[in-house]
């Protein structure tokens, strides 16, 4: 992945807003996350640790050693046994570990089309069959928002087909810094996902 990433961590981007994504903690209230979670492109941890305090065993990994950084310090300052380790979204065959939910908060959207299928294939190897990706990215644009990337539903349902099945996408709210973003959100996806058995 590229270096810009660690880059930003340099400072604080407009996503890491220093508490877990609402959406994010509204799945785990109504019991919809299972067992032991890895978090793809955890970022600075909160999802992580987060879900890590309601008694998941979780690992975060994310591409840019400065967030894994950020995201140990976080940990150990709250006594959270979440785990943090640099890591390849799109190669998670070398963790030589699966979980049985993965979630994802604003790392799919940052994916080329190319990298797509790709990404899903590396997902396959780190959920058990009948485990749930549980994901959130950007949908439409609002004026005045920031963020490059948009996807629709149909490129979602396009690339998780054959092994995996689509049980549900719905409209999110992505929670951004005020200052960042008009009304301190944006637009977003929950796509619920199947991993076939
Ligand atoms: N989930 C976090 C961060 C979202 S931003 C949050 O909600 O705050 C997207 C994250 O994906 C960034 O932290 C970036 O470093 C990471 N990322 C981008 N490409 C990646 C890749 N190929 N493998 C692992 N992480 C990647």
């Amino acid at each position: 992945m590229s270096s810009s990433w660690d880059d930003v961590y340099q400072g604080t981007p407009p996503w890491d807003i220093g508490r877990p994504q609402p959406e994010f903690v509204r799945l785990e209230e109504a019991g919809e996350i299972d067992g032991s979670v890895l978090d793809a492109g955890c970022g600075t941890g909160e999802n992580a640790i987060f879900l890590s305090s309601h008694a998941h065993e979780v690992l975060g990994i994310d591409g840019s050693p400065r967030a894994i950084e950020k995201a140990r310090a976080k940990a150990r300052k709250a006594g959270s046994r979440a785990t943090f380790q640099v890591a390849n979204a799109l190669d998670l065959a070398k963790l030589g570990r699966v979980f049985d939910t993965v979630i994802d908060s604003g790392l799919f959207h940052v994916f080329s089309d190319q990298e797509r299928p790709r990404f899903v294939e590396s997902l396959g190897h780190v959920l058990r069959p009948g485990g749930r990706y549980l994901m959130m990215c950007f949908s439409e644009l609002e004026p005045g928002e920031w963020g490059p990337r948009r996807v629709s539903q149909a490129e979602i349902r396009s690339v998780f087909k054959d092994a995996w099945e689509v049980e549900e996408i719905r409209p999110a709210r992505f929670a951004a810094k005020e200052a960042q973003l008009g009304a301190g959100e944006a637009r977003a996806w929950l796509a619920i996902i199947r991993r076939g058995r």
